[in-house]
């Protein structure tokens, strides 16, 4: 129906040797893996992490874009750049960007439009925050950011769309959402781009979940059936916690 993908978010870690060690180690490991597996690097790693999954089954993405092709825009880097180095997965509108860069439902929905122009497939980060949970308001959170930052891709389209549900209480915190709320979210969502698009699209959609996942509760996270896989932060960073959690959604 749908394919599970797990993918590392490196956040900003490891140096090119840091890099090149972990995706050697990693290479091998995940070789048989029966889900998608990707990488999303910083942007010093991206040409050594191509070139050493070069024929493998690892995808290679960035963890952002910037919606303007080109220009005076000291410090970003276009979709279009990315796309040319052979780069295939971007990471838009994580929470860490919406939260310490200040990135809005409006400049995702830009850098959502502009990755896809440049044949990127889009990880669409979504999720609230612990107050807004508490306040009873997460549907309508995660429903607006979904719904804005989709706005104007075609059905197309949506086939180079993953979402990951990324409670952001639950980001690099130890604190997992339980797999019932991950499911109970990761649903919803699916409720709404069937709203949009209609149910085949939306059972098509691969829906991540993200957030203190790990080799001990991927399992059952990914075992959920709304649930296809996850965006992995710490866990991704060494490869026999990463590799767990590829073999627990195979
Ligand atoms: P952690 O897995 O470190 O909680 O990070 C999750 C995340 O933000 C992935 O994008």
């Amino acid at each position: 129906l749908r394919k599970a993908v797990i993918a590392g978010n490196w956040k900003m870690n490891k140096t090119r040797p840091e890099a090149k060690a972990l995706i050697e180690e990693l290479k091998p490991m995940v070789a048989d893996a029966g889900c998608g597996v990707v990488i999303c690097v910083p942007y010093t790693n991206l040409e050594t992490a191509l070139a050493l999954t070069e024929g493998t089954n690892i995808g290679v993405g960035a963890e952002n874009c910037h919606w303007e092709k080109s220009g005076a825009f000291t410090g970003e880097i276009s979709a279009d750049m990315l796309a040319e180095m052979g780069v295939k997965y971007v990471v838009i509108g994580h929470s860490e960007r919406r939260q310490y860069f200040g990135e809005t439902d409006e400049t995702v929905q830009k850098r959502v439009r502009a990755a896809l122009d440049a044949g990127l497939t889009v990880i669409l980060c979504v999720g609230e925050l612990l107050a807004q949970r508490e306040q009873g308001i997460t549907e309508e959170i995660v429903g607006l950011q979904t719904k804005v930052a989709l706005g104007g891709v075609s059905a197309e389209e949506l086939k180079r769309v993953i979402i990951a549900y990324e409670p952001v209480w639950a980001i690099g915190t130890g604190k997992t959402a339980t797999a019932g709320q991950a499911n109970e979210v990761c649903r919803y969502i699916r409720a709404v781009v069937a709203g949009l698009y209609g149910q085949m699209a939306a059972d098509g959609l691969t829906i991540q979940y993200g957030g203190s996942m790990n080799a001990k509760n991927a399992a059952e996270l990914v075992a959920q059936p709304d649930v296809d896989g996850g965006l992995i932060g710490g866990a991704s960073l060494k490869a026999p916690d990463f590799t767990a959690i590829v073999e627990a959604a195979s």
